[in-house]
C-alpha cells in the first residue's frame, strides 16, 4: 500500500515560507486588536484568504480526507484478517491500546504538573479575560458539548448503520465495524476470504493514488493552510495568553522530543534521530493539517517504506492510532482544564486532578482526529469539574496554533507505537528507503 513520496524538502519550504509570509502580512497590515472588538482584518486579506488560500488549502486537505474512511476500513479489516485468529488480534490489540493509554496518561500528567508549577491562569488580568470572552464567546456557544454517558460511548463504538457512521466521519464506529469484518474474513472459506482480502487491498491501493495526487500539491497546500492561520492570528493573542500557550508548547515539546524519543529507543529499538529524519513528511503533514486522520495515509507510507514495518502491522496500528493515540491532545486538555480553573478561581485538589488525568486520557482516545476534534469533549471534562464549559472561549483564539502542535505530537505517538508493536511482534524488517543510522 505504498506510493512514492513527494520531495520532503519542498513541503518543508512551503511550511516555512507560509509561516514567514503570513506573519509578515499580519505584522504589516493587520492592526493590533482593540479590546472587545473583533480583529480588524483588511478586506483585501479576507478576499485573498477566502478565495485563494483557503480553497487551495482545502483541496489539499480534502484530497487526504476523502481517502480516510475507505483507507481506515480497508486497511484495518485486511490488517486484522492477516494478523491471525482472535488470539493474535487480541494480543496485538492489547499492546497497541496499552501503549496509547500509557502515553496519553504520561502526556496529561506532564501537562498538569507544568500548569501547577507555572500557574499561568493566576496572572491573567480581568481586562484580558473580558476581551477574550467578548471575541470568542459566540464561537464557544456554537460548540455545545454532548452529554457523555455509557450509552453514548456504546453508540459511538457500535453504529447502527456503518454507512451513516462513515458519512458522519464517526471513526470509532468505523473502526469497530472494520474489526468485525476483519475477524469475520478469517472465518470465511478460503476462496471467499481471498476474494474479500484482494478486494479490500485494491481499495487501499486505489486510495494511495488519490493520496499521491494530494501530495503533488502538498507544498502549495501547506503554504496556503499556514498562511491563512498566521496572516489572521499574528502574535497579538499569543501575547495575551502567553503563559498558557508557553506551558502547552513546552509540555508538548517534552512529550514529543523527550518522552517519545526515549520510547522509540527503548521499546522501538531505533535511534531517535533516524526516527525523526524518516518521519519528516508525516510530521510536516500533521503540523500543517492539524488532523491525525488526514495524516494517516502519509503515516502508512512512512511506516512501511521508511521504518520497515510490515503492512499487516501498519494497517492495524496506524488507523487505530489516528483516532485513539492522542498523547498531545491529553496533555493539551490537562493544561487547559487547570488553566481555566485558575483563571476562574475554581480550586481542584489532588484527587480532582487525578480524575482530570483519567478524563483527559479517555476523551483524548475518543476525540476525532480532525482539526479541533477534542474541543467538544474537552468541554465535557470542564463541565464535570464544575468549570463552565463556555470558558473554553478564552482559549479558542489560539487553538489553531496549539492544534497544529498537539497533532504533531499525536502523530509522533502514532509512529512510535507502530515501531514498538512491530518490534515486539518480531516483525520489524529492514527499511526499504533508508537514510541515516538506525
Ligand atoms: N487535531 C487533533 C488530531 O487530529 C485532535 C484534537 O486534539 O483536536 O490529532
Amino acid at each position: 500500500m505504498s506510493a512514492p513520496g513527494p520531495k520532503q524538502s519542498r513541503i518543508l519550504i512551503g511550511l516555512v515560507l507560509g509561516a514567514i509570509v503570513g506573519c509578515l502580512v499580519n505584522y504589516l497590515f493587520v492592526p493590533p486588536a482593540v479590546p472587545g472588538a473583533p480583529p480588524a482584518i483588511p478586506n483585501w486579506l479576507k478576499t485573498i484568504n477566502e478565495n485563494v488560500a483557503q480553497p487551495i488549502g482545502q483541496i489539499f486537505l480534502r484530497l487526504l480526507f476523502v481517502t480516510v474512511v475507505p483507507l481506515v476500513f480497508a486497511s484495518l479489516a485486511v490488517g486484522v484478517s492477516q494478523i491471525g485468529g482472535m488470539g493474535a488480534v487480541g494480543r496485538v490489540g492489547a499492546k497497541t491500546l496499552g501503549y496509547f493509554l500509557l502515553t496519553a496518561a504520561i502526556g496529561a500528567t506532564i501537562g498538569l504538573t507544568l500548569v501547577n508549577a507555572v500557574q499561568p491562569g493566576v496572572g491573567l488580568s480581568d481586562e484580558s479575560r473580558q476581551q477574550l470572552e467578548k471575541q470568542y464567546g459566540g464561537e464557544a456557544s456554537k460548540k455545545q458539548p454532548a452529554n457523555y454517558t455509557v450509552m453514548t460511548f456504546v453508540e459511538s463504538m457500535l453504529p447502527r448503520n456503518p454507512v451513516k457512521a462513515a458519512a458522519d466521519l464517526e471513526m470509532l464506529g468505523i473502526i469497530t465495524f472494520a474489526l468485525l469484518v476483519g475477524i469475520g474474513i478469517t472465518k470465511l472459506d478460503k476462496p471467499k476470504a481471498e476474494a474479500m482480502t484482494r478486494f479490500l487491498e485494491s481499495v487501499g491501493e486505489l486510495m494511495v493514488f488519490i493520496i499521491q495526487w494530494a501530495m503533488v500539491i502538498a507544498p502549495v497546500g501547506v503554504f496556503c493552510l499556514i498562511f491563512t492561520t498566521t496572516s489572521q492570528l499574528g502574535f497579538g493573542l499569543l501575547k495575551l495568553l502567553g503563559g498558557y500557550v508557553a506551558v502547552v508548547v513546552v509540555g508538548l515539546a517534552i512529550q514529543g522530543l523527550v518522552v517519545f524519543p526515549i520510547l522509540v529507543k527503548v521499546l522501538g529499538g531505533r535511534n531517535p534521530i533516524w526516527f525523526f529524519s524518516n518521519a519528516r513528511t508525516s510530521i510536516i503533514t500533521a503540523f500543517s493539517t492539524s488532523s491525525s486522520n488526514a495524516t494517516l495515509p502519509t503515516n502508512i507510507r512512512t511506516a512501511e517504506d521508511r521504518f520497515g514495518v510490515p503492512p499487516r502491522i501498519a494497517a492495524f496500528v496506524l488507523p487505530l492510532g489516528a483516532t485513539m493515540c492522542m498523547a498531545g491532545t491529553a496533555l493539551f486538555e490537562g493544561v487547559t482544564v487547570l488553566f481555566l480553573a485558575q483563571v476562574l478561581g475554581v480550586t481542584l485538589d489532588l484527587a480532582s486532578q487525578v480524575i482530570v488525568v483519567v478524563l483527559c486520557v479517555l476523551t483524548a482516545v475518543g476525540a476525532a482526529g480532525v482539526p479541533g476534534g477534542s474541543i467538544p469533549l474537552l468541554m465535557t471534562v470542564l463541565a464535570s469539574r464544575g468549570i463552565p464549559p463556555e470558558s473554553i472561549a478564552l482559549i479558542l483564539g489560539v487553538d489553531r496554533i496549539l492544534d497544529m502542535c498537539r497533532t504533531t505530537v499525536n502523530n509522533i505517538g502514532d509512529l512510535s507505537a507502530v515501531l514498538f508493536v512491530a518490534r515486539s511482534e518480531g516483525a520489524l524488517g529492514e527499511p526499504k528507503a533508508e537514510s541515516s543510522p538506525k
